[in-house]
């Protein structure tokens, strides 16, 4: 799971299944796949959970494939990158449209040379027009200051609570929580303490610093792994 992936997937559970670069070929039922991956492939549990944009963007095209995949290309400028969602279940958006974080891309389904259901997704250099590794791409990703004061549910399996607004802050222990986040993570983790909101768990956050930081009553959480509600 990266970054990336995390926001498609607006938290939903998925997982790795194949990276981007060399590979065997395998034989699907529509032919062999290409021996070198362009992209990377993160499988679904087998559900076809819903894909949303992950920032401003523009549907550069969408449709289907000569291989049968339905996909859909997005524009992100200010990252300077195009994303391709392929083998898609359904198609959500129309070649033109403008889309937000959040906005519905389609669901992840096994369209085109497919074994299973799963995004596979292709991320291309605006100015080179090459393919590049999402992994990557992904640890150096930085979203856009967009977050702000308001009421946040935790997507992750389990956040850490900082000190401070940035990874380089002590991770704070169940024990300096407040009562409202110590009831909330028993309730939500089988009435177990955690050292970190467990997924679920909603926060007040009252300020926003370095781009993702939250302060909520307990600590600083990074809100790239929550949703506002
Ligand atoms: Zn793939």
């Amino acid at each position: 799971m990266s970054k990336i992936s995390n926001l498609i997937f607006n938290g939903e559970k998925h997982y790795l299944t194949s990276s981007y670069g060399k590979r065997a070929q395998i034989s699907t039922a529509a032919g062999k796949t290409s021996a070198f991956h362009y992209g990377t492939d993160y499988g679904t549990y087998a559900k076809k959970i819903m894909q949303y944009a992950i920032e401003d963007g523009t549907v550069l095209s969408c449709g289907v494939a000569a291989d049968g995949a339905k996909y859909v290309w997005v524009v992100y400028p200010r990252i300077g990158k195009k994303f391709l969602h392929y083998h898609l279940d359904s198609v959500l958006v129309k070649t033109g449209q403008s889309v937000k974080k959040g906005t519905k891309i389609g669901k992840t389904g096994k369209t085109g040379k497919a074994t299973g259901i799963h995004l596979h997704l292709g991320i291309k250099d605006l100015k080179t027009d090459k393919y590049e590794d999402p992994e990557v791409f992904s640890s150096k990703y930085t979203p856009p200051n967009e977050y702000s004061s308001g009421v946040y549910k935790v997507t992750a399996d389990v956040l850490n609570v900082r000190r401070g607004a940035g990874t380089n802050y002590a991770v704070k222990k169940f024990s300096s929580f407040t009562a409202n986040a110590k009831q909330q993570i028993k309730r939500l983790n089988s009435g177990k303490a955690c050292n970190g909101y467990v997924k679920g768990v909603v926060c007040a956050v009252n300020k926003v610093s370095n781009s993702c930081w939250g302060k909520t009553p307990s600590g600083w959480v990074c809100l790239d792994y929550c949703v506002r509600v």
